[in-house]
């Protein structure tokens, strides 16, 4: 589970873009973290880049597929 220490770094958000699911090998669409709905494993990633596919993170047989949720999203002054 991602960690913090200072909370008023962080703001709280319902933007959509929390609850979209990502393939493995996608683009990110927002630089932050994601984690994989299935395992709980999380990665930083920035935007743009692909998120890991396949090959990179490897799921028990029955542990269900890699899909990646943005968590915390790295926000970048304009
Ligand atoms: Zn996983």
């Amino acid at each position: 589970m991602a960690q913090y220490k200072n909370g008023s770094y962080l703001n709280k958000s319902d933007n959509a873009a929390y609850d979209t699911k990502h393939a493995p090998g996608s683009e990110a669409p927002n630089a932050g973290i994601y984690r994989c709905v299935a395992c709980g494993d999380e990665i930083g990633i920035a935007k743009g880049h692909k998120l890991p596919p396949q090959n990179h993170h490897q799921h028990a047989p029955g542990a269900g597929k890699i899909e990646w949720q943005l968590i915390v999203f790295a926000q970048q002054k304009k």
